[in-house]
């Protein structure tokens, strides 16, 4: 059975906006040994008082020395989130624990196109996929859908807008798109896959990630367009903790 890895200090080193409710955190953890794409850690937060909690945050980018990214969507009434996304100031500590999970990667020697379908909070795991595909210079073609309620809920905006390529970025947006947006707004549909993703006959890699709802909907959206159960991966940002 694979060992759980220890907790570790981790400094906050820098944060930067992305939107109104979320910001990613650069942390300093000395030690880290190192994580795929795709794969999360554990946070632990202490309060003065000893009480603690922990929360599982997606890795934002490839590893770095001893530096990791995470990006954090403020929950309302939410116990850690608001802690991360307003309060922890640069030089403050937390714990962390990881790299987390085995099967939602992508590994910079796959060959196979890549379809990433991102949902809010859920292009976290993905933007690391595509950094790591950067940072490798790979060039297996990747196609992002990352649906979205409006333009301002954007994460890697100027990141994104970048030119990448190999890289085909399709925004989807459920409540209110920019002006002129040809797509009305509603939640991803067959179309979306359809046009923005690989046909099933190209066998790309499938990796959905978001709030579970919405990864239960693209995936049964990619099985009835006919791509093969085993080919997507799949990483549900449900509540954690506990
Ligand atoms: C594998 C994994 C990776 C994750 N990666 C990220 C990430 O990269 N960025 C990120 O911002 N979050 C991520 N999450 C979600 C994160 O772990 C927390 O659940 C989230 O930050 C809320 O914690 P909280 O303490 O603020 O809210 P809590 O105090 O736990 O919950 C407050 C209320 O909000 C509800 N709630 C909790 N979490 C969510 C949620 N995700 N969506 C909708 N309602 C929720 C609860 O049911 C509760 O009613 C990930 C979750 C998993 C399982």
């Amino acid at each position: 059975m694979a060992r759980r890895p220890t907790w570790r200090p981790a400094r906050l080193a820098e944060v930067r906006r992305e939107t109104g409710t979320a910001r990613t955190l650069r942390l300093e953890v000395p030690g880290w040994p190192g994580h795929l794409a795709g794969q999360h850690l554990d946070l632990r937060v202490t309060a003065e008082d000893g009480y603690t909690a922990q929360r599982s945050y997606s890795l934002a980018a490839p590893a770095d020395g001893d530096s990791v990214e995470l990006t954090v969507e403020q929950v309302p009434d939410g116990e850690v989130s608001p802690y991360l996304t307003e309060v922890m100031e640069v030089g403050d500590e937390v714990e962390v624990r990881g790299p987390v999970g085995g099967w939602f990667v992508w590994r910079a020697e796959g060959t196979a196109p890549v379809l990433l379908v991102a949902g809010g909070s859920g292009i976290v795991p993905l933007m690391s996929m595509i950094r790591a595909r950067r940072r490798a210079a790979s060039r297996v073609p990747f196609r992002l859908i990352y649906s979205l309620r409006d333009f301002g809920g954007r994460y890697y905006a100027e990141e994104l807008r970048r030119p990448d390529p190999g890289l085909d970025v399709t925004y989807v947006y459920t409540r209110t798109p920019p002006e002129g947006w040809r797509r009305p707004a509603a939640r991803i549909m067959l179309d979306d896959l359809a046009e923005g993703g690989w046909p099933a006959g190209f066998e790309p890699e499938c990796y959905v990630c978001g709030p579970t709802g919405f990864v239960e909907a693209a995936a049964d959206l990619l099985l009835a367009l006919g791509h093969a159960p085993q080919r997507i991966r799949t990483e549900r940002f449900g509540p954690t903790g506990g």
